[in-house]
């Protein structure tokens, strides 16, 4: 039968749009949320499937904005490749899935970000993975951590909250000739570093905080040599663990700033550190680039700039809940790596899943604050935590 010539209504609304004919590309990257992509035949299936051909099939193995966020990231961190996911903790659970099997253990570095511990040391127990525990300042401790069955070894460039240095150099003397794969988790210091060329193999990061940078993403990366990510990304689609079109645009868009955004808060948050450290209602000051923190050394030779990131003790929980409602202009948000600045009380969020022993152990009381310095004026967030500082019990 002939195709009539004017197609019913309900087939033009059916009808997915003709391509476009333009021949002058775009210059922001067009954000194409396709979840799957048209073949002319099963030859260009098969062309594409075995890597003969370039594109994409569908968006939870691969799509063209996680791809250019990812090339911007391995780029940026002198990584050979990176896979986006679908926040941290996604890259995070998408590199330990595939990395560790039953009756393989983990080691971790004490006092990460709350939900690492929490995945390593109670998710994957209920698959029979072990983990052990060890000083990630100190790479001694690692060698007794270590196990003939350990696989993985999980640290953080700055720790979260209390801002430790990993000895990556240290670590990876270490795990190379032991065979043991180091991941970095390198959320609070993106920039400062490259974790790869001191001898990480993986590095990770939560595009949520700096790199999307607006508090408005919920994304992760993985970054490494093209055969660990190789391996890496079937896995994690198969968890379905990859991140989505439009948080990758989102992110490339903040990454675009993200040079002048780290320099920018790293000046700003050295400067509130020297204050806070002088301030008498504040008992201590947690910043990489004081020369009171104890990882100052390592920080001064290994990173360029001493990150945005600060934690401070203003002495109990109630000093801490008068603190933060003195406060006129940052908000207690707890997230970090905006423009603007922002702050958290890790026992009451980050960290509220862990015991009072768990918290005396890393040093984390619960007096303390975690601030993460966004793109104000230096003097406008002096007078707004000078002013908090003031009201006391
Ligand atoms: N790593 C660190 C250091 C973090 O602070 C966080 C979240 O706060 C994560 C990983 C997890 O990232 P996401 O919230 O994107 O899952």
């Amino acid at each position: 039968m002939p195709e009539p010539t004017a197609p019913d209504p309900a087939t033009i609304c059916a009808r997915p749009p003709l391509p476009n004919p333009s021949k002058t590309p775009p210059l922001a990257p067009p954000l194409q949320l396709s979840s799957v992509y048209e073949f002319r035949g099963i030859d260009q299936v098969d062309a594409v499937y075995e890597g003969r051909e370039p594109g994409y099939i569908y968006a939870r193995d691969g799509h063209p904005n996680a791809a250019q966020l990812a090339a911007k990231v391995a780029a940026l961190e002198g990584g050979e490749a990176a896979l986006v996911c679908a926040s941290g903790m996604a890259a995070e659970s998408a590199l330990m899935l595939a990395m560790l099997g039953q009756g393989d253990r983990v080691a971790i570095a004490e006092g990460l970000y709350g939900r690492t511990t929490m995945l390593a040391a109670k998710e994957l127990s209920r698959f029979g993975i072990g983990h052990d525990l060890f000083d990630q300042s100190r790479p001694e401790t690692l060698r007794a951590a270590l196990t003939p069955t350990t696989r993985l070894v999980f640290v953080e460039t700055l720790s979260n909250p209390l801002l430790r240095m990993a000895d990556i150099a240290g670590l990876a003397a270490i795990t190379r000739p032991a065979g043991v794969a180091l991941a970095v988790d390198h959320t609070f210091a993106p920039l400062l570093c490259r974790p790869l060329e001191l001898g990480a193999d993986v590095v990770v990061h939560s595009a949520t905080k700096s790199i999307g940078g607006h508090s408005d993403v919920t994304l992760g990366l993985l970054v490494g040599s093209k055969a660990r990510i190789d391996h890496l990304a079937p896995i994690a689609s198969t968890f379905g663990l990859t991140g989505n079109p439009f948080d990758s645009w989102m992110a490339l868009r903040g990454a675009a700033t993200l040079a002048l955004r780290t320099e920018r808060t790293c000046a700003t948050a050295l400067e509130l550190a020297r204050r806070l450290e002088g301030h008498p209602a504040v008992a201590r000051v947690n910043y990489p680039g004081l020369p009171s923190h104890p990882d100052h050394d390592l920080a001064r030779r290994v990173l360029r700039g001493f990150g945005a990131m600060i934690s401070f003790d203003v002495g109990g929980r109630s000093q801490a809940g008068l603190f933060i409602e003195g406060l006129r202009h940052i908000p207690y948000a707890p997230s970090l790596g905006d423009v603007s600045t922002t702050l958290s009380h890790p026992t009451t969020t980050s960290h509220r899943s862990q015991t009072p022993e768990q918290w005396a152990r890393q040093g984390i009381t619960p007096g303390l604050i975690r601030l993460s310095v966004g793109l104000e004026a230096v003097e406008d967030l002096w007078a707004d935590l000078d002013r908090a500082l003031a009201q006391r019990p």
